[in-house]
């Protein structure tokens, strides 16, 4: 039985998502803890630019997957090649990024390896005998610790944003496998055309690496419009607290926090948001949060790298004007 863990790489356009760097991290920790192999996995059409960058990034095995019937993702392929290779390779477990890609295949998945899939996992906990995930439920009110029964391969969705990108450490086996990809042509019942964007010029939040948060604080729908004048200067996304997208502010797809988006950007800069629990746990783990609040016992402050207790209304005019200078 093998005891390596794979990592299924999501990309486009030539790039990894985030989401995939996340997984990646977490994988080499939990390989680290339980003391196995691992090694990711990419499928594609002319994906060697992007396996080698893998390669040199975080110095795992890379196992390819290429053929010209997955170069625009489908379900009916990924199932077909992913099970040929978890069939092949018998690894312990398969990660995958919590995305609506996996959401598409993953069940899918699980029914014909004959395992269970943990979806969407947020935390997992070792106790040196026994693995768990965590995964959060009815809103991230409860968190439901679940393990495995049975046999593996197991597999388990991550959370986006739920893990740092930044555990990615740079292991010492980079090498390319180019694995078999052979695909029947009954297996594929549908032809990708091409991909829209839902709404041209919106920021996928999950792959900013800046974002401009504004809360409550901000008052109302009109005063909000500073949020977004700093988020153009920095050329970053908007999220909200739930306050904001309930109150028609803002769409809802902007709110951060555990019935909205979770994100790990670089830089997180929150302005006039208390720090709910219910915000915290979306936007908890970005590599530098900033957080600007009038009270200075503000929840948000706790996380904070930088906190600048005053008023949004006279700090965020400064650090537009600051980052024009800048940018000059
Ligand atoms: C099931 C459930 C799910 C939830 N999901 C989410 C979620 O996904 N995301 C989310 O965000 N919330 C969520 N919430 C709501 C959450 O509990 C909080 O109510 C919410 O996050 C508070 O938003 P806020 O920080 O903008 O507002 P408040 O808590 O009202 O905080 C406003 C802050 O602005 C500061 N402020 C006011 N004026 C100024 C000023 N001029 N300058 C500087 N600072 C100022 C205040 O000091 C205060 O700290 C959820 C709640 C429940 C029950």
């Amino acid at each position: 039985m093998s005891e390596e863990i794979l990592v299924l790489i999501e990309h486009r356009g030539g790039k990894a998502r985030a989401i995939s760097w996340e997984a990646i991290g977490f994988g080499q920790k939990l390989a680290g803890l339980l003391n196995r192999e691992m090694a990711v996995v990419l499928l594609g059409h002319e994906v060697d630019a992007l396996a080698a960058e893998m390669t040199q990034r975080c110095g795992q095995a890379v196992l390819v997957a290429s053929s010209p019937q997955l170069e625009s993702y489908t379900p009916e392929a990924y199932c077909a090649v992913l099970s040929q290779l978890v069939c092949q390779r018998s690894p312990w477990l398969l990660l995958l990024g919590h995305t609506y890609q996996a959401i598409d295949f993953a069940p899918r998945l699980a029914a014909m390896l004959g395992r269970g899939l943990i979806p969407n996992c947020v935390d997992f906990r070792w106790d040196g005998t026994q693995l768990t995930f965590v995964r959060q439920v009815f809103n991230g009110k409860l968190n439901l610790e679940v393990g495995f029964k049975g046999s593996p391969p197991h597999l388990v969705s991550l959370q986006q944003g739920a893990f740092s990108a930044y555990d990615v450490q740079s292991a010492s086996n980079p090498k390319l496998v180019h694995v078999d990809a052979a695909l029947t042509p009954e297996v594929l019942k549908r032809k990708v055309l091409g991909i829209l964007k839902t709404a041209q010029g919106q920021v996928d939040l999950t792959q900013a690496d800046i974002i401009v948060a504004g809360g409550r604080g901000l008052a109302n729908k009109e005063k909000f419009q500073i949020i977004l004048d700093l988020a153009q200067v920095l050329g970053a996304g908007v999220g909200a607290s739930r306050p904001v997208t309930d109150g028609g502010w803002l769409p809802k797809e902007h709110q951060i926090g555990s019935s909205g988006q979770t994100v790990a950007p670089k830089l997180y800069i929150a302005c006039g948001i208390s720090g709910a629990i219910q915000h915290l746990v979306g936007m908890s783990n970005s590599g530098c949060i900033v957080a600007i609040n009038k009270d200075p016992n503000a929840p948000i402050f706790s996380i904070a790298d930088y906190g600048i207790v005053g008023d949004v209304f006279k700090v965020v005019p400064v650090l537009i004007e600051a980052a024009k200078e800048i940018r000059k």
